[in-house]
């Protein structure tokens, strides 16, 4: 099966690596030469330009939608008809839209498939997928597709995919701003986070925040999830703007989404780094 992966990064690079130990034939094509090292050094066929990584299915992980843009003006001349772009960069769904539209005129799938699960469940081939497209062309890449993501969700249309993408997205920004207010309550009347966890995590108030996040990277102090603070930011804009474009009220998310702003932490740190300034807050 010959796959090319678009974007070698935190997730890019765990998914392609995955599809090579799977037995897959991997092109791959990244801007940035230490990302294009590293991949080849988990036996992927670097290309020196984008065009050279078409193939029948393609994997798309990268930063934002100019990115996107720009990859899918060069790739959709060089693919070849029936192709299916499966992009799994986390967009505006109707950014999403506007690819699909112009890789039908090439007579390509475009199927937005942003993920869940970060590089860890890349790289275990666990990734939870969320399809907006074309039922047939999810069909066409399905046993590709199965290589990273154990679970797939053909969720609707295009655009459908974000939509579901930067719901969870809001929920996991919300949780962790959540999780790490609520804990700082309990560290000031006294109980300290880590005494805190397994009760919560016994009861009621658990979340991938508490489960995950605080036990795994927050409290110790590694801070290596594979996830920036910026993507994170981005992530949160794109809901916010989303619910503004529908007109959704944020009462709750939305104050919660806002420290994702107000946290003076840099776009290249891991995410994890914003519940833990809320945590470590007065
Ligand atoms: P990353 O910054 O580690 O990787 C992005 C890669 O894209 C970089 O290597 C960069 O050089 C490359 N790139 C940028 N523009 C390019 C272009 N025009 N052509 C080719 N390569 C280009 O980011 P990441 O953490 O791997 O995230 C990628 C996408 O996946 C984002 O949309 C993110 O929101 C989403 N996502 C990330 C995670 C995670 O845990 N890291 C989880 C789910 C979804």
């Amino acid at each position: 099966m010959r796959i090319g992966v678009v974007g070698l990064g935190q997730m890019g690079l765990a998914m392609a690596g995955r599809l090579v130990e799977q037995g897959a034939e991997v092109l791959g094509f990244d801007l940035d030469a230490g990302r294009c090292d590293g991949a080849r050094a988990r036996g992927v066929q670097v290309v020196a330009k984008v065009e050279q990584a078409a193939a029948p299915v393609m994997l798309l992980s990268l930063p934002q939608d100019r990115a996107v843009e720009a990859v899918m003006l060069a790739l959709l001349p060089a693919l070849p008809k029936q192709a299916v772009v499966a992009d799994t960069s986390t967009l505006d769904p109707l950014a999403a839209q506007r690819f699909a539209a112009a890789a039908s005129d090439w007579g390509v799938d475009y199927l937005d498939a942003p993920v869940s699960g970060g590089p860890a469940g890349a790289a275990a081939g666990t990734l939870a997928m969320m399809l907006g497209g074309d039922a047939a062309a999810i069909e066409r890449a399905r046993s590709a597709l199965a290589l990273v993501a154990t679970k797939l969700v053909h969720v609707g249309g295009p655009g459908a995919g974000q939509v579901a993408k930067l719901v969870n997205n809001l929920m996991v920004a919300t949780h962790l701003a959540v999780a790490g207010e609520a804990l700082r309550l309990g560290a000031l009347a006294g109980v300290a986070p880590e005494a805190l966890l397994p009760v919560v995590n016994a009861a009621s108030g658990r979340s991938a925040a508490t489960e995950v996040n605080f036990p795994r990277w927050i409290l110790p102090g590694g801070f290596d999830s594979g996830f920036s603070a910026g993507l994170m930011r981005k992530d949160v804009r794109l809901a916010l703007a989303l619910a503004e474009s529908v007109g959704a009220a944020l009462p709750v998310c939305g104050p919660a989404a806002a420290q994702w702003e107000a946290a003076q932490v840099a776009d290249s740190a891991d995410f994890n780094h914003v519940p833990a300034a809320i945590l470590g807050g007065k």
